[in-house]
């Protein structure tokens, strides 16, 4: 750790996504002093996209530098599985990659250290560290839109696990007899819970009467309108995480559980009513506080940047600011 960090320092930022890419300039105390977005256009096949990541990386590095600034790391985070000690992208179905280094291939373009993350665990890490999660060190992000995944932050450092698969929270069997999982198994938490399984189930149950398909957010309104069947289907939703989340307590007895992702946008809708199902469910273990995640879709790209920071050494105070 260095405490002399010079303030043109910046760390180049990439989250890269499905659909798209959010990029940015970071400085070490976490401040974002550029922001840039760029579309995956995952279909045209992992080659090209790692060309794409490659080029906007550059692009931002050569901006820094023409602002004045000193780019010093580069930070990437993508989804699915990923090898950060060696800085591979093991698998991503919805980006298309397979054994992808990029962490190598980005220190050959840049000429910069590289780190290669997990965009839940990244996310989790700027949640804890500079977001709702802010000034506690035991931490559990969860992200919830077409899946639900978590990283566990304990004093600002996501656990990877042994095999790089921590936080696959999604996979927690919570129903025997549920809907089968996107990973084949019946009654996974995001078979129940995940924004896309909220909208699905909502039209199952609607039948013929649905009108076009309707979304998580939608169903969350409908059910406070008063809508019996969304209610219904909202609450089943609620209940199946708050046993994913209470076995997530149980696991790792957290301080704050940051909830992140398209489904915390539902706020109220869906803290109220789950803190209350929670708490139910807490018998001798203690309590975590449950908030919104603070730092919207920003989160990876910030948490990107930290890891990066990390790896070289640098590891300002962010949560002194
Ligand atoms: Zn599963």
């Amino acid at each position: 750790m260095s405490d002399a960090v010079d303030a043109d320092q910046v760390v180049v930022a990439l989250d890269v996504g499905g659909t798209g890419m959010k990029c940015a300039l970071v400085r070490p105390d976490g401040v974002t002093v550029r922001t840039e977005r760029h579309p995956t256009n995952a279909s045209r096949g992992p080659t090209a996209v790692v060309g794409t990541i490659l080029d906007v990386a550059e692009g931002l590095a050569e901006k820094a530098r023409a602002d004045g600034l000193t780019p010093i790391a580069v930070g990437i985070a993508v989804p699915g599985v990923v090898d950060e000690a060696r800085g591979v992208a093991v698998w991503s179905a919805n980006v298309g990659f397979r054994d992808v280094p990029l962490r190598d291939l980005a220190v050959r373009r840049l000429g910069l250290p590289t780190t290669l993350g997990h965009d839940v665990r990244v996310g989790g890490l700027a949640e804890a560290r500079l977001g709702a999660g802010r000034g506690t060190g035991h931490v559990l992000f969860v992200a919830i839109g077409t899946g639900i995944a978590a990283a566990h932050v304990v004093d600002g450092r996501a656990a990877v696990g042994a095999h790089d698969a921590a936080g696959e929270i999604g996979h927690i069997l919570v129903r025997p007899d549920g809907p089968r999982c996107g990973c084949g198994r019946p009654g996974c938490l995001e078979a129940i819970a995940s924004a896309s399984a909220i909208g699905r189930r909502y039209a199952e149950l609607a039948g013929a009467t649905a009108d076009a398909p309707v979304t998580a957010a939608e169903v969350a309104e409908r059910a406070a309108a008063g809508e019996p069947l969304a209610g219904e289907v909202w609450q089943e939703a609620v209940e199946a995480l708050a046993d994913g989340l209470a076995t997530g307590q149980a696991l790792y007895d957290v301080a704050t559980i940051v909830l992140g992702g398209g489904l915390a946008q539902a706020g109220d809708r869906l803290l109220t009513p789950l803190r209350a199902a929670l708490h139910e469910r807490m018998t001798f273990h203690r309590e975590p506080r449950l908030v919104a995640a603070a730092l919207g879709d920003e989160a990876g790209c910030l948490g990107a940047a930290l890891l990066a920071l990390d790896a070289v050494g640098v590891r300002d105070h962010q949560e002194k600011r």
